[in-house]
């Protein structure tokens, strides 16, 4: 079948859904790939390559919608591109179906299939196109980054002829896929690391990478993940009063806090109070990578990089992954890849939307004209 990818058209987005070597890869399930001009330029990928890479380049994205059976891209799909997806075409992206559901219905009635990245279920089976944990990561690692050129100081402590210097610490709140990245590149820089999760499942993987796990003097019989699939359950009041107790202890002595806490399908749990970031040092810096559900800390605001009063930056980016495009798109390309495999189980270039496969069922959110989200609970884990 055809492929294509168009140019991202959100303000910024430098990420593109195919890189020259996906590309290879795909063309070997006896496919075809098409790129629209100029779409991979930003993440450092030029026509050129996807030509030597056997990828036919046209010009504008309305003659690429055209020509392909199946459409590849990062950024859930705008109104105007739902609306050049004709019967039977395929788009696969990024869709977070429950918020847009007016696209889906849209979408559906086209006759559109809509193949949605973030809705793969976080099964073994599915890792190699669990593109939310492949951009967490980046995001995660990218937010240290991120931290250390916004603070003045060293992250590793130094002895050295001009003078002792003292190691940052650092706190990560949430220690999902992205935190994991944030406290990985923070113990790597040097930093003294601290975690903090509500799973207290995590706090061995926090501690084997050579941080802290911060413990509060509570049990929660919510605290067991169990039942919500290993993701986050909202906290009952009394845990939450402890934490912030405990955080309100800690931010005096915090040179960096990253906050990457989520509760599916939730705003993002206020954790950071204005109190917090008063209360801490001049030169600290906080990146808020839950900026885009609301943010975990009071005082972010979303897309912008402020300065408080008593000196403390406050990131609020939400596109770490895009900052780190290149990187980002190989990842990505490589999650498309082989969701494109899997729905082409003969390698012969035939797409089939197997409906009793777990994987294909849980992400195909729209097809043959109905609306298939939500999807029954995957039968294997
Ligand atoms: P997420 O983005 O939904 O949330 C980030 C983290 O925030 C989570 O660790 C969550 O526990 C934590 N959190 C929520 N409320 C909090 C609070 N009040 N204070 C502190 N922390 C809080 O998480 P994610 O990265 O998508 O991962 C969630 C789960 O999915 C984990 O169990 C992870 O192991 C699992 N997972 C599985 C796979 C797989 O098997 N393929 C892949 C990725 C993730």
């Amino acid at each position: 079948m055809k492929i294509g990818v168009p140019k991202e058209v959100a303000k910024g987005e430098a990420r593109v859904a195919l890189t020259p070597e996906s590309a290879t890869h795909i063309r070997k399930l006896g496919h075809e790939c098409f790129i629209e001009s100029g779409a991979g330029a930003a993440a450092g990928f030029e026509d050129a390559a996807y030509e030597a890479a056997g990828v036919t380049v046209i010009k504008t994205a309305a003659a690429l919608y055209k020509a392909v059976d199946v459409v590849a891209k990062v950024r859930p799909p705008t109104e105007t591109e739902v609306k050049r997806l004709r019967k039977g075409q395929i788009l696969i992206s990024f869709f977070y179906p429950a918020q847009n559901k007016k696209l889906m219905e849209l979408a559906a009635k086209q006759g559109a299939t809509i193949i949605a990245m973030d809705m793969v279920p976080r099964i073994s089976r599915a890792q190699k196109m669990d593109a939310l944990s492949s951009m967490a990561n980046i995001a995660g690692y990218r937010a240290v980054i991120e931290a250390a050129n916004n603070f003045d100081r060293f992250f590793t402590g130094q002895v050295t002829a001009a003078g002792k210097v003292p190691p940052a610490k650092v706190l990560v709140v949430g220690a999902g896929v992205a935190g994991l990245a944030a406290i990985g590149a923070s113990v790597s820089l040097g930093a003294i690391t601290y975690a903090f999760d509500v799973r207290p499942e995590v706090a061995e993987q926090i501690e084997s990478m050579g941080a802290n796990f911060v413990y509060l003097d509570f049990e929660d019989s919510n605290q067991d993940s169990a039942s919500t699939g290993g993701y986050a359950a909202p906290q009952s009041e009394e845990f939450r009063q402890k934490q912030l107790e405990k955080f309100r202890e800690l931010a005096p002595e915090m040179d960096i806090v990253i906050t990457t806490a989520l509760i599916p399908g939730r705003d993002a749990p206020k954790l950071w109070t204005e109190d917090m970031v008063k209360a801490m040092k001049r030169g600290s810096v906080i990146v808020d990578l839950a900026a885009e559900r609301g943010g975990n800390c009071e005082l972010t605001r979303p897309d912008e990089k402020i300065v408080t009063e008593n000196g403390v930056t406050i990131i609020g980016y939400t596109d770490f992954p895009s900052r780190m495009a290149s990187q980002s798109s190989s990842l990505y390309s490589n999650n498309i890849r082989h969701m494109l495999s899997d729905l082409t189980p003969n390698k012969d270039g035939q797409i089939v939307i197997n409906m009793e496969d777990d994987v294909i069922r849980s992400a195909t959110v729209t097809h043959e004209g109905e609306i298939t989200f939500p999807p029954p609970p995957p039968k294997v884990k």
